[in-house]
């Protein structure tokens, strides 16, 4: 495939300011940037061209070379380079954050929001996140709680207070590096200067030395333990809920703030008692005599025992409302009521006295449903229509 103009790919004209140039970049490697196209081969290659046309164009030196030799140019340097992949031509070696040549700063500041700290690992580090599942009873997500939980962690040793050197020692800026972290190699070709990049290999990158380290942390400043933590959970949390505890995640380095812990609350169900949101479902059962008479029965809630009064004639499966005797919103938006829907239970054992009073209720007309006739002369009609 034959490679595409520069100023095509970044859609600039041939005579376009350095400050064109960068703010078309920009905006391009925003949109096929690879952390917001995941997967997708097409905008990658896109990015990398994009990348490529930029490097070359933003530097004086090199936008020279390409307007008077054009791609050939960088061919050419390639062959005479060092090697592939190191060499200070390789279009996409900046991209990892050492090598290359350019302001490539930019694109980290851009995309993760401090391109030093990526680009310099010596700087100062925030913690990770942690996550903890705690799973509650129904009651417990009901009314809260205030609990303690054990988190493994790390944290800033104490006895170096996280610097890695154990105390009254020095540390020194690396004496390879010189402090910088990275080493770079500058070598003229006739189409310029090329600059490669790459992390010291005596201070890891680090661009400091430490003469004797930490005995307690081995040198890492920080150090792993099991810690107790109270959790205060609101009531009316349920599963799904997230609580944060700010700073109580992994320890930072070299100074960083430490993560977030997050606590994942799972609900375990209730024998009796459902939830959706802050409303509370339970089904009771009643007897024939309860339905058809009436009666005032007691209905179980999370704050005990409370009467009901299920009216006269009351069918099965009729849903009554207490209000007020639901779940409180944990964010404090008022509480959810109870809904309680009644089972009527056929009685199955009888008594022969029993058998005898219902045999006399049907006599006296007691076995025929309120809209018994309507209902059976409907379907009688419905049969007539597809005989
Ligand atoms: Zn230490
Ligand atoms: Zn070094």
């Amino acid at each position: 495939m034959a490679k595409r103009d520069y100023y095509e790919v970044l859609g600039v004209s041939r005579d376009a300011s350095e400050e064109e140039i960068k703010k078309a970049y920009r905006r391009l490697a925003r949109k096929y940037h690879p952390d917001v196209n995941k997967d997708d081969p097409e905008a990658e290659a896109k990015f990398k061209e994009i990348s490529e046309a930029y490097r070359i164009l933003s530097d004086p030196q090199t936008r020279a070379q390409y307007d008077r030799f054009g791609h050939a140019a960088f061919d050419g340097a390639q062959g005479a380079g060092p090697g592939p992949g190191q060499g200070g031509f390789d279009p996409f070696g900046g991209f990892g954050g050492f090598g290359g040549f350019g302001d490539f700063d930019d694109i980290f500041d851009m995309f993760f929001g401090g391109g030093t700290q990526r680009r310099r690992s010596s700087g100062p580090k925030p913690g990770a996140d942690l996550r903890y599942d705690l799973e509650l009873s129904f009651e417990e997500a009901a009314f809260g709680l205030e609990t303690e939980i054990e988190v493994p962690r790390t944290e800033r040793c104490g006895r170096c207070q996280g610097r890695g050197a154990e105390p009254g020692t020095l540390i020194r800026d690396c004496p390879q590096c010189g402090g910088r972290g990275e080493i770079r190699d500058v070598r003229q070709t006739p189409f310029g200067r090329f600059v490669n990049v790459h992390p010291c290999p005596r201070c890891r990158g680090e661009g400091k030395v430490i003469d004797e380290p930490c005995r307690e942390c081995r040198g890492a400043g920080v150090v792993t333990r099991r810690r107790k933590i109270k959790v205060k959970v609101p009531a009316g949390v349920d599963t799904g809920f997230r609580l944060r505890l700010a700073g109580e995640g992994e320890a930072g380095e070299r100074g960083g703030p430490p993560g977030d812990l997050y606590v994942f609350i799972t609900v375990r169900p209730h024998e009796f008692f459902q939830r959706k949101g802050t409303d509370v479902y339970c089904e009771v059962p009643i007897s024939f005599a309860q339905a058809a008479l009436g009666d005032e029965i007691e209905v179980p809630t999370l704050n005990g025992k409370v009467k009901l009064k299920v009216p006269e004639g009351t069918q099965t499966g009729t849903q009554f409302r207490l209000r007020g005797h639901g779940v409180p919103d944990p964010r404090g938006y008022g509480r959810g009521d109870q809904y309680v829907t009644v089972r009527v239970v056929t009685p199955t054992r009888l008594t022969p006295r029993q058998k005898e009073l219902l045999r006399e209720f049907a006599r006296a007309g007691g076995d025929e449903a309120p809209d018994g006739k309507g209902f059976f002369g409907r379907m009688k009609d419905a049969l007539k229509g597809h005989a």
